[in-house]
């Protein structure tokens, strides 16, 4: 018999747990297949966690991996992936966003033959200023890095062994995870889920923080940023040749002019400017070689329950 894992990140999401297991396990049940759960705590420290191993205490198919602080959701994630022993590997947030009840749609199409089947949003219970930065994140996202990622992605994916496998073998500190799961290709397919609102509990991804996320996949995934100082670099630098020969022609051939000093300064501050934009640039990559040379684990793990 083939196996279902679940892989839920939780963050300060006590009041979401209860709801989602009484919502998943009996979906689960009635697919006919193995399954498990794999919660992973990203070091609440609300009553989440005990929540999870006071359900976990009788239904051995409930796990939870704690991690000793908050890493991140991209860290949660992997580690998850890293430790669900299923066949079939499907991430979802446990806010009930995406409805359980879709998870044997996935299930059937993952089972046609594909190795990934992303979740589609049918609809978007986003607010206004959050589907506009939506349309412009993921826009530039795929103009950066030519991933050609779907519009309107679910949280919920499906993908089966060969492919959780694959993604175990991206090894960077910097990751970007629909990044990476859009750079393994293989096969895949999209489906059209519902959504809901957030059960319970607020988002912990505020604007700011998507700003960061956004910003972190442009550099991890493209190195056009790197292009665009080397080619804005060429531009200005012929810009400046042709300026100095018209000036020396009109000086010395047209009339003679007193060499005006503000114009000298605002080209003196511009440049600058310019130059401190790209080193800044340079540097952001430099940093991210930093972290990555330093091969550091991508998580700290504090506790398993229910794992052998
Ligand atoms: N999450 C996490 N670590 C964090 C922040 C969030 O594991 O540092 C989890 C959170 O518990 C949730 C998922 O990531 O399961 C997505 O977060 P959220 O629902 O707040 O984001 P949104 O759906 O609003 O983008
Ligand atoms: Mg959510």
């Amino acid at each position: 018999m083939k196996k279902l894992s679940l892989v839920v990140p939780v963050y300060f999401e006590e009041d979401c747990i209860a709801q989602f297991l009484k919502e998943t396990i009996p979906v689960l049940k009635g697919l006919g297949l193995g399954w498990e759960i794999v919660f992973i705590d990203d070091g609440s420290t609300d009553r989440t966690t005990e929540i999870i191993k006071a359900f976990a205490g009788n239904t051995p198919e409930i796990k939870l991996i704690e991690f000793s602080y908050n890493q991140g959701k991209q860290a949660a994630v992997s580690a998850g992936i890293r430790y669900a022993s299923g066949d079939y590997l499907l991430y979802m947030d446990p806010d009930l966003q995406d409805p359980p009840d879709e998870i044997p749609r996935f299930v059937s199409k993952i089972e046609e033959g594909y190795d990934l089947v992303f979740g589609i949003r049918k609809e978007k219970m986003d607010s206004g200023i959050n589907k506009i930065y939506s349309k412009i994140f993921w826009g530039t996202l795929n103009r950066f890095t030519g991933l050609k990622i779907p519009k309107g992605l679910a949280v919920m994916r499906i993908f089966n062994r060969k492919f959780a496998d694959k993604f175990l073998e991206y090894s960077e500190q910097n990751r970007f995870i629909e990044g990476i799961f859009i750079h393994i290709g293989m096969k895949r397919t999209e489906i059209e889920v519902s959504q809901r609102n957030r059960f319970a509990g607020k988002s912990k991804f505020n604007f700011k923080r998507k700003m960061e996320l956004a910003f972190n996949a442009i550099f991890d995934f493209s190195e056009l940023p790197l292009r665009l100082a080397v080619n804005l670099g060429i531009s200005l630098s012929f810009l400046g040749l042709i300026a100095l020969i018209v000036i020396a022609y009109i000086k010395f051939f047209i009339f003679d002019f007193a060499a005006g000093w503000p114009s000298l300064l605002s080209a003196i501050v511009l440049s600058l400017g310019l130059q401190l934009f790209f080193i800044g640039i340079a540097a952001i990559y430099i940093g991210k070689i930093y972290k990555e040379s330093k091969g550091r684990p991508l998580y700290s793990i504090k506790e398993f329950t229910n794992f052998e």
